[in-house]
Parts: structure tokens; sequence; C-alpha cells
């Protein structure tokens, strides 16, 4: 399959999507908060927050790796997005959630997996900028490992599909 087909943007909700992972953007003590990641956590059920609790927190732009419990999927990959300040560091760390929720999902078997639209809820980053390092970050892990088979940016609303589905259509031309 070549690239265009596994890398694919689509709207809903992330916690009812069935796949091998999906992500969650976390915050640094992967104790729940709100947006996805309180709504992952509500779909999972509290064997997940047990199982956070024992992680130990994650550092900005690092990611975890837990089961899925009562979501449709096997694994939960939790990742922390920079809190958007304008800063250079702020792309950088963004990339390294997707660089290492893939490096995690390519270590764990993982084919296809589900990333929300990480640091663009309260975390405040620019969508268009944030889907450009998302799209291209993945782009070129999957050329450079061959995996995962398939990777799902799922978004929630309209607008933010429509920027998604018009950046991946730019790179394939
Ligand atoms: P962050 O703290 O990293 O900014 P948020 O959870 O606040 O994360 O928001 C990240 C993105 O996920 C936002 O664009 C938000 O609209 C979107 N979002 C919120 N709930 C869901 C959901 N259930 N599935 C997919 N995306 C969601």
């Amino acid at each position: 399959m070549n690239l265009e087909d596994r890398l694919k943007a689509r709207q809903g909700d992330i916690t009812k999507l069935a796949v091998d992972a999906i992500v969650n953007p976390a915050n640094t003590s992967l104790l729940g908060g709100g947006g996805v990641d309180g709504a992952i956590h509500r779909a999972a059920g509290p064997e997940l927050l047990a199982e956070c609790r024992t992680i130990g927190g994650c550092p900005t732009g690092e990611a975890r790796l837990t089961k899925g419990y009562r979501l449709p999927v096997r694994y939960v990959i939790h990742t922390v997005g920079p809190i958007f300040r304008g800063r250079p560091e702020d792309s950088r760390l963004l990339a390294g959630c997707y660089t290492n929720s893939l490096t995690l999902a390519m270590d764990h078997g993982i084919r296809t997996i589900a990333f929300p639209a990480i640091s663009c809820g309260v975390y405040g980053y620019p969508i268009a900028d944030a889907c450009k390092i998302a799209v291209d970050t993945c782009e070129t892990f999957m050329e450079t490992y061959d995996a995962p088979e398939k990777v799902i940016f799922m978004l929630f609303s309209a607008p933010d599909l429509d920027i998604y589905t018009r950046y991946l259509a730019s790179r394939w031309g």
C-alpha cells in the first residue's frame, strides 16, 4: 500500500475507534484531565487510571504505553504535547510526541494507530501548524521504518478535518 492510503484523516470521537492503539494527549502527571484525555479515561474505566498511577508521569514530548481496558483498542499511548507559547522548541516537542508514539507502537507490533490533534485544544497550538508537523513527522517515520501499517488522524470538528484533508491532498498532488 502506498503512503497516501496509509495516512488518513477522519472526523469523530477517537474513543469509539477500533484500531490497535489510540493516542491520548495527556498532561505530565498522566493522571487524567479534560478534553480527549478525560473522554479516554471515562471510556476506558478506572483500571486505566490505576495503571497510569504506576507509571509516575511523562515529560513533555515523550510517550508511555498502557492497555486499553474497556476501549475497543489493545493499547493507549499517552503522550504529552507542549503548551503552545510560540517558542522554537514547541514544534520540536510536538514532533517528538508523534515520533515517540510511533516508536512505542512499532515496538509493540501495533499496526493501526489513531492520533487526535495533540496540543490543539486547551494547549493552544494553531491547528494548521500542528497539522503540518503531525503529517510530516508520521510520513517521515513511515518512510523510514515501513511501520505502522496505517495512521488515522481523528479530528473532532469539520474545520479541523478540512485542514488535514487539504494538507494531505497537497502532499500527494
Ligand atoms: P491538548 O491538551 O493536547 O490541547 P485537548 O484534549 O484539549 O488536548 O484537545 C486536543 C484536540 O482534540 C482538540 O482539537 C479537540 O477539539 C479534540 N477532541 C476533543 N475531544 C475529542 C475526542 N473525543 N476525539 C477526538 N478529538 C477530540
